[in-house]
């Protein structure tokens, strides 16, 4: 289902017939504000120009990313004096937290608020967008994004399905997940079936693992119930809020995703036929929402892993042994590789990426780690 620039105006395009009904029966800002758009206008308020729908990945209020996709939407509310709407629903109101990309495409929905690494089944070129085993972190990775040409080269390979894409926060570094039983050595990998997305996911395989992608809502209870031996999610806050240290032990620090970007995902006909000022609001909301993201990662998981490690000293954190390391790191590079050989597309933005962190890798040394040793 294509959008024309015209359908922009006073409905939000392709809406399904169940969505245009509730549209037309609720008035999409009168069922917001519980007012009839008359009324509305009698107080001096702004009818919006712009009713947009963005379908996220993540269930309804999920702390951090939902959030940001909420607080995403109010700000280009305010920003533009209520000229634009955006609706969030959530992964259980559209029912497809890993159809999202083609939400977005098909044109069900102007916009989207998922991850880069969902989509490596659509495009390779996509594989490395949200983060790379053993790759940048978020400092670095930002950098390379805003300044070092990551967003232009994101966007070359979201153009050619329709699509835009730009950054919409970052985790910062992931903890490597929970396991039920301790990893003492590589044959403790094989047989192993884990929740664990992306490009690790078949780094993983290459070592005899088995890795699966459970939507966010089903974790806890495929873990609890043995569906899975191991899954990873994100950091302590996010980790605690679905009680995997309630049915797992150990808990493994990070190496495959250092530093993981959200993305704020859009049709491309339909962002490009929006007006500039509208534009420059979406992109300085979005900035702020993808600073914000990062530090509210990075509080809470700092708040409460001193929590978790209080409430539950049943819990263990532990290294993946060097062994294990080693051959993680020796197959991510064969899986780029190989990747990047049927994909010339990908082969640039890994060139890109690997030319960046060539570079980084030498001044982080010198410069957080250096600093990490000493304060200790
Ligand atoms: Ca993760």
């Amino acid at each position: 289902m294509k959008l024309r620039s015209k359908d922009l105006r006073q409905t939000p395009p392709s809406l399904s017939s169940v969505g245009r009904r509730r549209f037309l029966a609720t008035g999409f800002l009168a069922g917001a504000a519980g007012l009839a758009p008359a009324a509305l206008k009698a107080q001096g308020a702004v009818e919006p120009e712009f009713h947009w729908r963005m379908a996220t990945s993540w269930p309804p209020n999920f702390p951090i990313f939902e959030h940001g996709a909420l607080r995403f939407a109010a700000n280009v509310r305010t920003m533009s004096g209520g000229r634009m709407q955006i609706e969030v629903d959530p992964a259980s109101k559209h029912k497809a937290p890993f159809g999202v990309f083609d939400l977005v495409r098909e044109g069900h929905y102007q916009m989207g608020h998922s991850c880069s690494y969902y989509w490596k089944g659509k495009d390779p070129a996509m594989t490395t967008l949200a983060a790379t085993p053993f790759g940048m972190n978020a400092q670095e990775q930002n950098a390379w994004f805003w300044y070092g040409g990551g967003t232009a080269l994101m966007n070359k390979v979201y153009e050619r399905h329709g699509l835009l894409s730009f950054n919409a926060g970052n985790t910062a570094v992931q903890m490597g997940g929970w396991f039920r039983k301790e990893i003492k050595s590589l044959d403790d990998l094989r047989g192993l079936k884990m929740r664990i997305p992306g490009l690790a996911g078949d780094v993983l395989a290459r070592v005899g693992a088995t890795p699966v992608n459970i939507p966010a809502g089903e974790l806890y209870t495929s873990l609890e119930k043995n569906v899975i031996d191991a899954l990873e999610w994100v950091g302590p806050h996010l980790d605690l809020s679905m009680g995997f240290q309630k049915v797992a032990d150990y808990y493994y620090t990070g190496w495959h995703e250092p530093g993981t970007e959200l993305q704020y995902l859009f049709n491309k006909e339909s962002y490009e036929a929006l007006p500039s000022d509208i534009k420059a609001i979406l992109q300085v909301a979005m900035k702020e929402s993808s600073f914000d993201m990062l530090c509210e990662s990075v509080y809470k998981n700092t708040m409460t892993w001193a929590e978790m490690a209080r409430d539950y000293p049943r819990v263990k954190v532990r290294q993946f042994p060097a062994e294990v390391i080693r051959e993680l790191r020796r197959q991510t590079s064969i899986v780029l590789d190989e990747l990047a050989g049927e994909s010339p597309l990908l082969a640039e933005v890994l060139d890109s990426q690997r030319e960046f962190l060539a570079r980084a890798r030498q001044w982080t040394a010198i410069s957080d780690r250096e600093y990490l040793r000493v304060r200790t």
